[in-house]
């Protein structure tokens, strides 16, 4: 380490204790914030909570010039910016909440090159003047938080956010921090390309584990009585159960208020008053149980939620994984329970068929619900299989979760697998399940026929399994990383280098199979 760098990390320290007053980086922010000291183009991906803010705030305090922050968020910024001048640092917002003074300071200290934060929302990149202001204030540091609403195929896509790109090209490529907690590598690609265009920015991943929280999931069995035990196991501790309807935060909450529990529903259907109300109470009181749609959380900064169980299958796994981690953010134990069934899985599913995205982007919300579904039926550490989405590795099984306490019953699967893969690579590794099972189960269907897929030698191979059970086990492949769907190929499988092995006979393939015999009972389908 060369002593500038010492200095630099130096510097870093004393400002990290005494402007922002923490004892120490979180993991993951040291070395994103030594990248950025050292003028890199960053791309950071860190959980909600994570810390990520400090990722731009500590540099922009040790270098010259104006760092701009963009952000979707007008509520958060108002917050930080209100944070960052009590602690001394000048720092201003120029958003539709502002008050014409409050602009007015705002431009006053750019005039005078005092300002070393300005947070900006979105819809001003659109304004005219907005450039000219940038190039003439000295810009040393581009901040985008959020990133992934420049994404298309996103949740949160902003139109405003495809301005960014040109922003940065009139700046003359100035240095560059995007910031996102959404980790799947399509989204990471876009990010990249739209922002950073032919400079790659360094990718960083870090802190998606939360090893505080326990994981389990069950299938729906009686959805009711599975909450109502749940939260009976914690008496008195404050959790949220998330919903898929509004009609059933408000049966939940009822029936959980009559087993004796402190409980309240909130939905986007309420007053604002109500929720607001809903909101403090969560806050304030301990014990209470909100039994919520998504709508909650948003704005919910409590630190000890003991719990969180979803009622119903959340959308995909980044969604499951953002509300989970609500729970425990002090860091002390906290548990989540996550109920699936079969109804859950057929109204995600038609929720993206018929919402109103382009297909690009249906296809790969099927693929976000696909890992979840994965995760679902993981016959392995569930923690393992979930940060092996977000990128991360996580060397040993956790211990924390309901697969690693209490190991489920498995079958040999190998054969089977086997027969899935030789399906797979004989169709030139292009098509899906659906196609794929039919081949396998010798269904001689138009689409089978007409490729000549009947001629195969694994056609009606897989006979003695049911399309139920076929299904099952390749969303288990699927869970495992044994094979992928191929986003650019409307979902077709392809083999991973994990598959090899068990194809060429050289290693034995258990699965779950409390899944499979589920998926064979008529009334238990899976899909
Ligand atoms: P994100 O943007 O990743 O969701 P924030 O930047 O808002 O996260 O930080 C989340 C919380 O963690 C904030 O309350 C922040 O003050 C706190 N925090 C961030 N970094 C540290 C740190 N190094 N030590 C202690 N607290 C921190
Ligand atoms: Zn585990």
């Amino acid at each position: 380490m060369t002593t500038d760098t010492a200095l630099g990390e130096g510097a870093a320290r004393r400002l990290l204790g005494e402007v922002f007053g923490f004892s120490g980086f979180r993991p993951g922010q040291e070395e994103v914030v030594a990248a950025v000291e050292a003028g890199e183009d960053v791309l950071a991906i860190m959980p909600t909570g994570g810390g990520k803010s400090l990722l731009y705030q500590l540099p922009a305090l040790t270098r010259p010039g104006v760092t701009v922050v963009v952000s979707p968020l007008i509520a958060l910024m108002r917050d930080q910016v209100r944070a960052l001048r009590a602690a001394g640092v000048a720092a201003g917002a120029l958003t539709s909440g502002n008050s014409p003074e409050e602009t007015e300071e705002v431009f006053a200290a750019l005039d005078q090159g005092v300002l070393k934060l300005l947070y900006m929302a979105p819809e001003r990149l659109a304004t005219a003047g907005t450039g000219g202001l940038m190039s003439r204030i000295g810009v040393s540091l581009l901040a985008v938080d959020e990133a992934h609403c420049v994404s298309q195929w996103g949740h949160d896509f902003r139109p405003d956010y495809l301005r960014l790109g040109a922003l940065r090209k009139l700046l003359g490529g100035v240095q560059t921090v995007a910031l996102t907690a959404t980790a799947d590598a399509e989204t990471r690609a876009e990010i990249a390309a739209r922002l950073f265009g032919e400079t790659r920015p360094r990718v960083f991943l870090r802190g998606f584990d939360r090893p505080n929280l326990s994981l389990a999931f069950q299938p729906k069995d009686n959805p009711r009585r599975q909450i109502l035990d749940f939260v009976a196991a914690r008496p008195g501790l404050s959790g949220i159960v998330y919903c898929a309807s509004r009609a059933r935060t408000e049966s939940l909450a009822a029936a959980l208020t009559e087993a004796g529990h402190t409980a309240l529903a909130y939905h986007a259907g309420l007053s604002d008053e109500d929720r607001r109300l809903g909101e403090t109470r969560f806050q304030r009181e301990d014990g209470l149980v909100v039994c919520a749609t998504v709508a909650f959380g948003m704005g919910v900064d409590k630190p000890d939620i003991r719990y969180v169980a979803h009622a119903d299958l959340p959308k995909s796994i980044e969604a499951y994984y953002q509300e989970i981690g609500r729970a425990g953010r002090d860091g002390a134990p906290a548990d989540t329970l996550t109920l699936y069934g079969s109804d859950d899985i057929r109204l995600r599913r038609t929720q993206i068929d018929e919402g109103a995205a382009p297909m690009e982007r249906k296809e790969a919300d099927h693929k976000r619900l696909n890992a979840l579904l994965g995760l679902a039926e993981a016959k392995r550490c569930r923690r393992q299989t979930l940060l092996a989405y977000f990128g991360e590795t996580l060397a040993e099984p956790c211990g924390n979760c309901d697969l690693c306490r209490d190991r489920p019953a498995l079958f040999d699967a190998t054969e089977a697998a086997r027969k899935a893969f030789s399906a797979m690579l004989r169709t030139g590794e292009s098509f899906g399940a659906e196609h794929l099972i039919a081949i396998l189960r010798g269904d001689r269907l138009e689409r089978v026929l007409r490729r000549g897929h009947d001629q195969l030698p694994t056609f009606g191979a897989g006979r003695d399994l049911s399309k139920a059970q076929w299904q099952t086990i390749f969303r288990q492949l699927m869970g495992l990383d044994l094979i992928r769907p191929d986003p650019s190929r409307h979902g077709a499988f392809r083999l991973t280098e994990a598959a090899r092995p068990i194809l060429r006979g050289e290693e034995a393939l258990e699965l779950r199979a409390d899944t499979v015999a589920r998926a064979a009972a008529p009334t238990r389908r899976v899909l």
